[in-house]
């Protein structure tokens, strides 16, 4: 069948046009890019590209204008793919609707951890300031430290941060792991103007429409797209967004690294995550939302004293139960004015308590990671080292409010009876 380019499609805004809602771009960002006439993406697993059949409009790879590719014209760029551990047409599709939902040119990767490792490979600081946050990311710097003694540096101690020089990073995980609690873009920003250095922001936990670390001035955005944007809990993807104004001086050097560090993200991956990201706003909406009632319903239960949650839950710990969320001047709502986020953590009682309430739960399965449309609660000690043992973090599903406070509700109680 000859390839039917729809008109309305062809003529939609290119990728950063924002006329459109974050919701309207979710479905049709990709659509100028869609050769054939098929309304579900196609996945295509081919490894290599037929280069074009007349010789004289033979491109050589060397002389492609990468730092293009994400604008209508190159999307027509014929031949546009080659081999696909550089690029791949589900892949691109992907890389295509993330480039509008976030305003910024969008790579992806074949985990949020590969992605991590191909920003510092580019940046290529001798220091980075880093916080707690993603076990993950300290084991990359941990290897950059034996390759060439890359120094780490503590992002939340003031006279640490005054070690930096120009050329290093301020890597700013936000809201952070294990716990949903914000940090403040716009001080982070300042310090980097001060001392030269630049700001990268792992934004996994407040994916769009929660947050923008582009309007506090990040210069490159990191996503584990393994999370909100594959959002089923069957891919795993990373993502880099790089600054607008940078991308014409980035871009290119990043995918040239990509290539060579092989780290793209399968077929399979790119059609899911292009399934996945239609319902991204829905999803984290509602997901947020969700985690937000139930948050107010813990911390209210647990002011009253003789009830369940106030006998097993010592802290409840999420950006909304930060002192800044009630003032709507703070920084705290100015970045986050969408909603806090779906993931919270509970200090329990003793460690007993947090390694037996997953078992007593009958909506959240007892398992790692978080972004899915199933809720999740983890004892964080099964797979990171270095929180309180007491700890188990929560991640919101799609299911309703109140399903998932009744399950906690009974959860806690028959741990209380247990723990007696
Ligand atoms: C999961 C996660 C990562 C690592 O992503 P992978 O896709 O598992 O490699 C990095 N940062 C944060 C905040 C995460 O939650």
């Amino acid at each position: 069948m000859a390839p039917n380019i729809n008109d309305a499609a062809a003529k939609l805004p290119a990728a950063f046009n924002k006329k459109l809602s974050l919701a309207s771009r979710s479905v049709h960002a990709d659509d100028h890019i869609n050769k054939n006439p098929d309304v579900a993406p196609p996945m295509h697993v081919s490894t290599t590209y037929r280069y074009a059949a007349n010789p004289d409009d033979l491109v050589p790879w060397s002389e492609i204008d990468e730092s293009n590719f994400w604008t209508e014209q190159a999307a027509s760029h014929d031949p546009f793919w080659i081999y696909s551990r550089e690029k791949s047409p589900t892949s691109t599709r992907f890389e295509t609707i993330l480039t509008s939902l976030l305003g910024a040119p969008a790579v992806s990767y074949a985990s949020g951890l590969a992605a991590f490792h191909a920003m510092m490979v580019f940046l290529n600081p001798r220091r980075v300031a880093i916080g707690g946050g993603y076990h993950g990311c300290h084991g990359i710097l941990k290897l950059l430290n034996k390759l060439n003694g890359l120094q780490v540096v503590e992002l939340e101690d003031e006279a640490a941060l005054a070690a930096l020089q120009k050329g290093d990073v301020i890597h700013v995980e936000t809201p952070l792991n294990p716990y949903g609690e914000a940090r403040n873009l716009a001080y982070f920003r300042q310090r980097a103007d001060e001392l030269g250095c630049y700001l990268t922001v792992d934004a996994t936990f407040a994916p769009p429409p929660l947050q923008d670390p582009f309007q506090f001035g990040a210069d490159i955005v990191m996503h584990s797209g393994t999370k909100y944007f594959g959002g089923h809990s069957d891919m795993l993807a990373g993502v880099l967004a790089v600054r607008p104004d940078r991308a014409s001086d980035w871009l290119g050097t990043l995918l040239e690294e990509r290539l060579v560090l092989g780290s793209v993200m399968g077929s399979l991956e790119g059609w899911l995550g292009v399934r996945s990201l239609r319902t991204l706003e829905l999803r984290v909406t509602r997901q947020s939302e969700t985690a937000q009632k139930l948050v107010d319903w813990i911390a209210a239960e647990k002011a009253k004293e003789g009830s369940v949650v106030a006998d097993v839950v010592l802290e409840v710990r999420h950006a909304s139960q930060q002192p800044e969320a009630k003032d709507e001047n703070s920084w705290l709502r100015k970045q986050m004015p969408r909603g806090f986020g779906p993931v919270f953590s509970l200090v329990l009682k003793s460690e007993q308590h947090a390694r037996r309430l997953p078992s007593k739960l009958g909506l959240f399965h007892h398992a790692t990671s978080l972004g899915g449309v199933e809720s999740l609660i983890e004892w964080r000690a099964m797979s990171d080292s270095s929180v309180d043992r007491r700890l188990v973090r929560v991640s919101i599903g799609v299911e309703g409010f109140e399903d998932l406070r009744d399950d906690l509700l009974q959860g806690l109680q028959a741990l209380r009876e247990e723990l007696k």
